[in-house]
């Protein structure tokens, strides 16, 4: 448990981000918190670099309910700290807080607050034996640092743990996880880590992500992107819906081809903000013509077929209304909130 949200078990999967405010930005971290939430982010991670950090991250805990993850790395100080200050969860790479004893107080923190802690193998700080053994970081190598620190947790008694093992290269992460998944029922948090800007890394993300959730691996995720992590949001749901892992409104639009009479590429972007707030799972289509439109899009919910300055708004594949282009949306709303 995460807080109010579960993971693993067969719950849900869950969608996260991570605030990219300075740290003693508190009140626009606050704001950023609540347009990740409001557009469906369920848990939220803050970094938490410094001393500085940990005063922030009590203030903001203390102005929100949301399920808040303290990210540390290298003082284990910050990772106690951080529990103390009311984090519900924290993300640490062990190896990098440093020696046994030190790992063990950040446990027995963690204990005491009854909190998970995510364990974060990343390809980027392997450790140098495992590089030289493997000649890399390979999935298999990925796994091993996994599994020691599994062993390690385990050793101090500590199951509350989640999983994730994330490369740049999304082979070797769907591997590196479809092997975890394979020697461990540990939960697992799955992305693409530094997957790049909102169009390459969507795709990347997409990729990497979807696959495993096809199979069945991952248990809550973040889509990491470099710009505003509302837009991971987007992409998260997204992903989850088009493998029907999360209810909500989908958008379909027809590519556009010669005989398409209406500007297709906007009308759809317009309706995407409009239902993007719906939690209903209706299927939308928003197509180029009346000739083909309707037909292709049969198995559509509602959609709107684009005629010669004017459109046709279909529900169920049966034509509903034939309105002016000016009229268009206003109209698809009407029917849209009758379904
Ligand atoms: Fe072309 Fe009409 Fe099909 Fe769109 S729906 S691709 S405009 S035929």
């Amino acid at each position: 448990m995460v807080r109010s949200v579960p993971i693993g078990g067969g719950a849900p999967v869950v969608i996260q981000s991570m605030t990219n405010t300075r740290p003693d930005n508190i009140e626009g971290t606050l704001v950023q918190i609540r347009k990740l939430t409001s557009a469906g982010c369920k848990i939220v991670r803050i970094a938490v670099p410094d001393s500085q950090a940990v005063e922030s991250f009590k203030k903001i805990r203390n102005q929100t309910d949301v399920p808040l993850v303290a990210d540390i790395h290298f003082d284990y100080r910050l990772a106690i700290a951080a529990i103390e200050a009311g984090a519900d969860k924290i993300r640490i790479n062990p190896g990098n807080i440093g020696s046994h004893d030190r790992v063990k107080m950040v446990v027995d923190a963690a204990r005491g607050a009854g909190i998970p802690i995510r364990i974060g193998v990343n390809s980027g700080s392997l450790e140098k034996s495992l590089l030289q053994r493997f000649g890399g970081p390979t999935p298999e190598a990925l796994l091993q640092s996994a599994q020691g620190y599994i062993a390690t947790m385990e050793s101090m008694n500590f199951r509350n743990i989640i999983l994730s093992i994330k490369a740049s290269d999304v082979l070797t992460t769907i591997k590196a996880c479809r092997l975890l998944a394979e020697n461990t029922d540990v939960p697992q948090h799955i992305g693409i880590t530094e997957s790049g800007t909102i169009r390459s890394g969507s795709i990347r993300s997409a990729v990497g992500i979807g696959t495993l959730l096809a199979e069945g691996i991952g248990d809550t995720l973040r889509v990491s992107l470099s710009g505003d992590p509302v837009e991971e949001i987007y992409v998260a749901k997204e992903i989850l819906k088009s493998l029907e892992l999360a209810e909500g409104p989908v958008v379909i639009a027809c590519p556009t081809c010669g005989r398409t009479q209406i500007d297709v590429a906007s009308l759809a972007t317009q309706v995407e903000a409009m239902v993007a707030d719906i939690e209903k799972p209706i299927k939308i289509a928003v197509m180029g013509c009346v000739v083909n439109g309707p037909g292709e899009a049969r198995d559509a919910d509602i959609g709107i077929a684009g005629g010669k300055q004017e459109g046709l708004i279909f529900v169920k594949g049966k034509a509903a209304a034939k309105v002016p282009e000016s009229e268009l949306l206003q109209t698809f709303r009407s029917y849209l909130d009758k379904l």
